[in-house]
């Protein structure tokens, strides 16, 4: 797909004194701060509505680090809607490979427990088999974020010209006013400064980011120490960790990760229990199959005061692995995930998206997942409000939508990481002997981490079932919401949510049908001219789509469903309002804000 072209940055005249606007700056509708799969996502999305960016990275490439390592369902639908998701598939794990999670005592020991989950093959055969609505129209993806960001930046170098890539400009000052954003940006390699001046900024420079302290906006972090301690108590923390220490000297964990990415020509090692995309201990590790070919990840829980500069990476892998083998370090480090939130999304015309905004412990893989669901839904509302057909109350509901959405991830990911840590608790020295009592004690942790469950990687409710019933810029209906559970998505057309994705008749998909902006699904004989007509007038973007299939139109739930450009339910109904222009002024952001009267929902973790 060649994304719509429209008026692309004006070249650079001279370069300014930092943090001030000049006649000679650049102009252009968006910049983006920060070259990860957000500002990359944001990108796309921009360049799909033909709107100009500038997008500028501070460092000359994108990441080497392998990071996230999986993208969601929901994330792939998105990339399908941005035309995308084939490409991105090339360069992830084949589709004939399975996402299985294997817990065990070590590698040269015994598997204690297995959750199988199908290849996305087969996940495909699922979609087409159980047409209910329940399922994604996409499956999931294993790739490294080392590779899922060239692919993202060399889509937009060949097919958007209307963006304009900059690696190894930083952000150096801002400032913003009513109309716009006066930037300085800075050259890393040799410190040459230039000036843009855009109507808004976007900024997706990721955990440390200079746009949110730029804007004085504060993170809230959960401790997860004291929630560990508070949700699993100190009966069975504190003998678990004087069990740890008198068998191996091991610390209490002071919360940091050590990483060793590496290669090895040893595959049968990795896969002597079955292929497995992860591979996980009791005794705290992780061990990520990034291609299931020649390259994996270690990521191993580090006691309270070790010197992570000290540690040698292979005696390290050895040692927590219980076997040697030839291998390439390709970088090691220690990390400290955090479990964070941003007080605000932005203000005026700075607005932040993904790991700016939001961190999370990778268990569930919500941080990138949840930053692409950010980047599409900035995307589309600063383009209508660049296009001149959206109201700036969009931004309000970027922040209501968008923040709503980071806190239950996170207390999803707490959630999980807690579970990871109640593994290493149940943890015995004797799972690594030979004999009964070995034996038995490797019976009964199997059945417990089974017990337990592996929700963070079948949370369908996290990843689909989220909504925007709160949203200011959402035409709400009270009492109509299902129960909000982690593990399942029910599929529905409440206004604010995902709608359910199913086949039509002809194979096609009904996702493949909604347009770029707005579009309204009719599944009745109504005339609906005063709806396109209201749409014209204010310049709105409106597909009309006819779908006559019952099956359909029961899961749709109503005769009209008005979808959003983020494929999203803004509106719905069994007639034609009678004033068509209220309901698009209130979901363009043109209107007072609906009274919102949703009554408080709990997030059910109702697998324990
Ligand atoms: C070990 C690990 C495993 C993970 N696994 C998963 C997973 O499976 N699934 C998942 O969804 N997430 C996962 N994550 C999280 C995921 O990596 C992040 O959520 C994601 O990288 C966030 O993307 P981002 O674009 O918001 O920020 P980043 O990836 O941090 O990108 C921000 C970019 O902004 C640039 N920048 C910063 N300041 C400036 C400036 N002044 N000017 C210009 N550029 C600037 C930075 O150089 C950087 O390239 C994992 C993370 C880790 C560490």
């Amino acid at each position: 797909m060649v994304f719509n072209a429209q008026r692309r940055a004006r070249p650079v005249s001279t370069a300014t004194n930092m943090g001030q606007a000049s006649s000679s700056a650049e102009e252009v509708p968006v910049l983006i701060v920060g070259g990860g799969p957000v500002g990359l996502t944001l990108a796309l999305t921009l360049a799909q509505q033909g709107v100009a960016a500038i997008l500028v990275e501070r460092n000359p490439s994108t990441t080497t680090h392998p990071k996230m390592d999986i993208t969601n369902g929901r994330s792939m639908e998105l990339f399908r809607h941005l035309g995308v998701a084939d490409e991105l598939r090339k360069v992830a794990v084949p589709e004939d490979h399975p996402f299985d999670v294997s817990w065990v005592t070590n590698l040269d020991g015994w598997e204690l427990a297995r959750f199988r989950y199908p290849t996305p093959d087969q996940r495909r055969a699922l979609i087409r088999e159980c047409d209910d609505g329940t399922m994604a129209l996409e499956p999931a993806m294993r790739v490294s974020q080392a590779l899922l960001e060239p692919a993202l930046k060399n889509i937009l170098e060949t097919r958007a010209p209307q963006i304009d890539i900059r690696f190894g400009w930083a952000l150096h000052t801002f400032a913003q006013d009513a109309d716009g954003v006066d930037a300085v940006i800075r050259c890393s390699a040799t410190g040459e400064t230039r000036a843009i001046r855009a109507q808004f900024l976007a900024g997706c420079d990721g955990a440390g980011s200079v746009v949110r302290t730029g804007l004085g906006i504060r993170l809230d972090d959960i401790d997860l120490r004291r929630l560990a301690v508070r949700e699993l108590g100190l009966g069975r923390l504190l003998p678990a960790a004087i069990r740890a220490y008198l068998d191996d000297r091991e610390r209490p964990m002071d919360g940091r990760i050590f990483l060793i990415h590496f290669t090895s020509p040893n595959r049968e090692l990795f896969e002597r229990f079955g292929t497995a995309w992860h591979t996980q201990s009791p005794e705290g590790w992780t061990l990520i199959s990034q291609n299931d070919r020649d390259t994996w990840t270690l990521h191993a829980l580090l006691g309270a005061g070790t010197d992570a500069d000290a540690i040698e990476p292979k005696q390290f892998l050895f040692a927590k692995l219980g076997v040697e083998f030839d291998c390439d370090i390709i970088c090691a480090n220690a990390w400290r995930p955090r479990v964070s939130l941003a007080d605000s999304y932005g203000n005026g015309r700075v607005w932040l998206a993904g790991d700016s905004t939001h961190q999370v412990v990778p268990a569930g893989g919500y941080g990138m997942n949840t930053g692409v669901g950010d980047a599409v839904g900035l995307g589309w509302m600063l383009a209508a409000i660049v296009q001149g057909w959206g109201g700036h109350r969009l931004l309000e509901a970027y922040e209501a939508e968008r923040r709503a959405v980071a806190i239950r991830n996170r207390t999803a990911s707490a959630r999980h990481t807690l579970v990871r840590l109640a593994i290493k608790t149940a943890y015995r020295k004797v799972i690594h002997t030979e004999g009964w009592n070995g034996e038995r004690r490797r019976r009964r942790l199997g059945r417990e981490i089974l017990d337990l469950g592996n929700l963070e990687n079948e949370a369908d409710g996290i990843e689909f079932g989220y909504r925007y019933d709160s949203s200011p810029v959402i035409c709400s209906e009270p009492h109509t919401a299902p129960a909000d559970h982690m593990h399942a998505y029910t599929p529905g057309t409440q206004p604010g949510a995902r709608p359910p994705s199913l086949l039509l008749e002809d194979g096609q998909a009904l996702f493949d049908l909604f347009g770029l902006g707005f579009t309204l699904l009719r599944f009745a004989d109504l005339d609906v001219d005063s709806v396109a007509a209201a749409a014209a007038e204010r310049g709105m973007p409106l597909k009309i789509v006819d779908i006559r299939n019952d099956h359909a139109r029961r899961l749709y739930e109503r005769d009209l469903v008005l979808i959003r450009p983020d494929h999203h339910v803004a509106w719905r109904g069994d007639t034609v309002p009678d004033q068509p222009g209220a309901i698009l002024d209130r979901v363009r952001g043109a209107a007072p804000a609906w009274p919102v009267r949703v009554a408080h929902r709990h997030l059910v973790d109702s697998t324990n």
